[in-house]
């Protein structure tokens, strides 16, 4: 696979959730992106009431027309805060920090790092990004892009997941 440039990746507007689809369910960013909106908000209704009930209210976050941080600090550069609920899709998590992170520093920005918080686990983590984070992302990025280009979503694959996405009787009706 051709790993598209830098400059054209800048050009990209995808959202955080859709970075985190991607590496969850490759139909999933599909239906998603395409506007099929069964995606329910239970997930981010609870994590809203959530952030509402916590001290995590009082932080600033950042957003524009692609991506919304839950908030955002600066010590030496900016760090950039996600908190999460579980850690069952970590990996989607860390790809989703570490989109903002390029995103950020594309837009100019110095951004040191990321923090994961899963405030219900008592656990935080810390997110870096070198240079294979960023092959990878850029891996990524791009086959999203071959992904969105298809006329029709991708076939379900039968993942551990499932029963608790929102496009589970869709998929599976
Ligand atoms: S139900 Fe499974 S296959 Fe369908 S979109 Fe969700 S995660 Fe993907």
């Amino acid at each position: 696979m051709e790993i598209i440039s830098y400059d054209e990746i800048k050009d990209l507007k995808f959202k955080g959730t859709q970075v985190a689809y991607a590496v969850v369910c490759e139909r999933k960013l599909w239906l998603f992106s395409k506007g099929i909106a069964l995606e329910h908000t239970s997930d981010r209704v609870s994590l809203g009431k959530f952030l509402d009930e916590t001290s995590f209210k009082r932080q600033e976050g950042f957003s524009d027309d692609n991506v919304s941080i839950d908030f955002i600090t600066s010590e030496e550069g900016i760090i950039i805060h996600e908190v999460k609920l579980s850690k069952s899709l970590e990996d989607a998590h860390l790809s989703q920090v570490r989109y903002y992170i390029y995103y950020l520093r594309g837009k100019g920005m110095t951004v040191s790092h990321g923090i994961l918080h899963y405030p219900k686990l008592r656990r935080i983590k810390r997110v870096e990004f070198n240079e294979e984070d960023e092959k990878a992302l850029k891996i990524l990025l791009s086959k999203m892009e071959e992904i969105l280009a298809l006329p029709s979503p991708p076939a379900v694959v039968e993942k551990p997941y499932c029963r608790k996405c929102a496009y589970f009787e869709f998929c599976y009706g």
